[in-house]
């Protein structure tokens, strides 16, 4: 499933390449600099149909070099059997999907060390390019592209080793922590913080440049400095939930006995039904037998009067339930999370072959998020 404002591009080594729709305006914007910036500066003579096809080059060349960067991150983490689904090319860069956590504090660092080291090579190669293209007297425009190459991907090499996770070289860092301390939880929390604040670093460099100088360039540190912000913080929050989640399904959770409706009952019974937490606004619609009929939301009865309730039936109101609200017992507890998030839920129906099992509240997975952050936690094996 593609994530929203992406499309795919093509697929390599059965990744998906998808790309962020801001990097077709991030494209034009590169190809436009590099057409009136860079190009003109060093090669001064050049007719502007040159430049043009030269800052065209240059950013299907920098984003050949992102894509590279992103490929080698992918083909390591699938070394250490970590599925690699796909690759998103975004606004500053990429960013391999990883289903999981790697395995060891080793798969770690061998995967986020291989996107810069990477990098680092194509900027050897380009440079290496450059002294033989230099010797051999080869045309100047193609001396300035290459050289537009080993400056980009120095620059994303360096910027990815700044050790604020989830930045490479936070990833770095917090592999190194992890494999001291056996304790990813906080390896992760002391990485992230160096990331918040390498982020807010930025977000305070870019504003003084555009105050001090008054160029609006600074407000791309700026952008830049809040995203790193927001990942730094998103990524600490799904490792604390997944983890203490981990090896966790929907039966160790669900309320086996939760209300249930008979298609038959009044909205007055579902109106007084007892409720085991006050938020509940769903609650499953089954026969005697538990075979399911679907789902109530009292939203939908809410324009009942009182003086009615015992004139209707609940029947009347219930839905078949929603794939995205219906879950099997033997789901993983943090998948369930997810499809909560997404289907704007905080229950999810259990269901096996159209009998109903229980109801998953968001509540109990949140309990045991909270339990598991007070009490001792369990070190994950090195
Ligand atoms: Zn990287």
């Amino acid at each position: 499933m593609p994530e929203t404002g992406s499309f795919t591009l093509f697929r390599v080594f059965g990744i998906r390449v998808q790309m962020h729709w801001t990097l077709v305006l991030l494209a034009l914007l590169i190809t436009w600099s590099l057409y009136a910036g860079w190009f003109p500066r060093v090669l001064d003579e050049a007719p502007p149909s040159l430049l043009l096809a030269l800052g065209i080059a240059g950013a299907i060349g920098l984003f050949a070099s992102i894509l590279l960067h992103e490929l080698a991150h992918a083909m390591v983490a699938r070394r250490f059997a970590m599925s690699v689904e796909r690759i998103t090319l975004f606004l500053f860069g990429g960013i391999a999907h990883m289903e999981d956590e790697p395995p060891s504090p080793k798969a770690e660092f061998l995967m986020a060390i291989a996107g810069p080291l990477m990098s680092l090579f194509l900027a050897f190669l380009a440079v290496g390019a450059l002294a033989v293209g230099g010797a051999a007297q080869a045309p100047a425009w193609a001396l300035a592209l290459v050289a537009y190459l080993a400056s980009i991907n120095l620059t994303v090499a360096v910027f990815n080793m700044l050790p604020g996770f989830p930045l490479d070289g936070g990833r770095v860092l917090r592999s190194v922590i992890w494999a001291a301390k056996k304790d990813i939880v906080l390896a992760t929390r002391v990485s992230s913080l160096i990331g918040q604040v390498f982020g807010v670093a930025l977000i305070v460099f870019g504003l003084v440049a555009v105050f001090a100088t008054g160029s609006l360039g600074g407000f791309w540190t700026v952008l830049i400095g809040g995203i790193v912000v927001r990942f730094a913080r998103q990524s600490y929050v799904a490792l604390l939930v997944k983890q203490a989640l981990r090896g966790a399904t929907v039966k160790n959770f669900m309320d086996p006995d939760p209300v249930v409706l008979t298609p038959d009952a009044t909205v007055a019974s579902l109106m007084r039904a007892p409720t085991r937490l006050s938020e509940q606004l769903v609650y499953p619609v089954a026969r005697d037998d538990r075979s399911l009929v679907g789902l109530i939301d009292l939203r939908k009865t809410k324009g009942v009067p009182p003086p009615e309730w015992e004139r209707h039936a609940v029947r009347e109101f219930a839905e078949p339930l929603p794939e995205g609200m219906r879950i099997g017992p033997d789901a993983d507890a943090e998948r369930a999370l997810r499809k909560m998030n997404a289907a704007g839920s905080t229950e999810l129906i259990v269901v096996e072959d159209d009998r109903l099992l229980g109801v998953l509240s968001i509540h109990s997975l949140i309990r045991q998020v909270q339990l598991f952050l007070a009490g001792p936690r369990r070190a994950l094996p090195a």
